[in-house]
């Protein structure tokens, strides 16, 4: 089955002067449950096509999928509301809240939902323990390394048991032995059932990817 879909994706950001065409038609299909990177030089359009299959942006023109819904069509609030259920974003550079800790920054994510404190706090545990990381619970983001840092926010990105794990360069940012623990934890929870899509320069894991992608001057291409 397709957990992704897009339709003809095109987007335009539009500044003061500058246009600039960063997706012109990219038709992608990801089935559910596979391990996808995305590859292709730098300020080419992986960013974009990532945060607009993340409903984080909204294109120009033409469509998305999310498991057969057509998110580009949804009001604001059921977009929010879709992709806090379906969705988990990880950044290169973790965007953890920096006055919150471990475990409360894995809490906030749930936040929406109508569970108990306390069933949320166990659920914050049993991500953090999933991640290698229950003796930092109550550390701060300053006190965690690099690697540490994202696997809080590979944790956070878990909390509320999306489908689909949508990752900017999730090891952009780390030394290589945080980098191959940091993919350990990726691969461990890919073999859960998570759809995983990958945006990275880390020619390594593009190799480990099912199916690999490139994005070059907007365009899609199946390598
Ligand atoms: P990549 O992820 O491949 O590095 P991006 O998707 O970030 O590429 O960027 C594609 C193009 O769109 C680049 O030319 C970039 O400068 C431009 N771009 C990205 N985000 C914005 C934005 N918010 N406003 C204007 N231009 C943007
Ligand atoms: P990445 O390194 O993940 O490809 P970028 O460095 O391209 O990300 O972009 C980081 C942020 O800056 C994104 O939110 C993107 O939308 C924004 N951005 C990128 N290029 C531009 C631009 N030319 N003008 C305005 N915002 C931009």
């Amino acid at each position: 089955k397709t957990i992704v879909k897009t339709e003809n994706l095109v987007k335009i950001y539009s500044n003061s002067k500058v246009k600039t065409h960063a997706l012109k038609g990219v038709n992608l299909e990801i089935p559910e449950g596979s391990f996808s990177c995305i590859i292709g030089p730098s300020g080419h359009g992986k960013s974009t096509l990532l945060h607009l299959i993340g409903g984080l942006d909204k294109p120009t023109d033409g469509s998305v999928f999310i498991d057969g819904i057509n998110i580009t069509e949804l009001s604001n609030s059921k977009l929010a509301e879709l992709r806090a259920q379906k969705i988990g974003f990880v950044f290169q550079f973790f965007n953890l809240l920096q006055n919150l800790t471990a475990l409360e920054n894995i809490e906030v994510a749930m936040m929406f939902k109508k569970a108990s404190q306390k069933v949320q706090r166990a659920k914050a545990e049993e991500l953090l323990a999933l991640v290698g990381l229950s003796e930092k619970a109550n550390a701060k983001p300053s006190e965690l390394s690099g690697g540490q840092q994202q696997r809080v926010s590979i944790a956070r990105a878990l909390a509320n048991d999306p489908d689909i794990l949508l990752m900017d360069e999730p090891t952009g940012n780390l030394d290589s032995e945080s980098e191959e623990e940091v993919l350990n934890h990726i691969f461990k929870i890919h073999k859960t059932g998570k759809t995983i899509v990958i945006v990275t320069h880390n020619n390594e894991l593009a190799k480990k990817a099912e199916i690999l992608f490139e994005v070059r001057n907007g365009k899609l291409s199946n390598q």
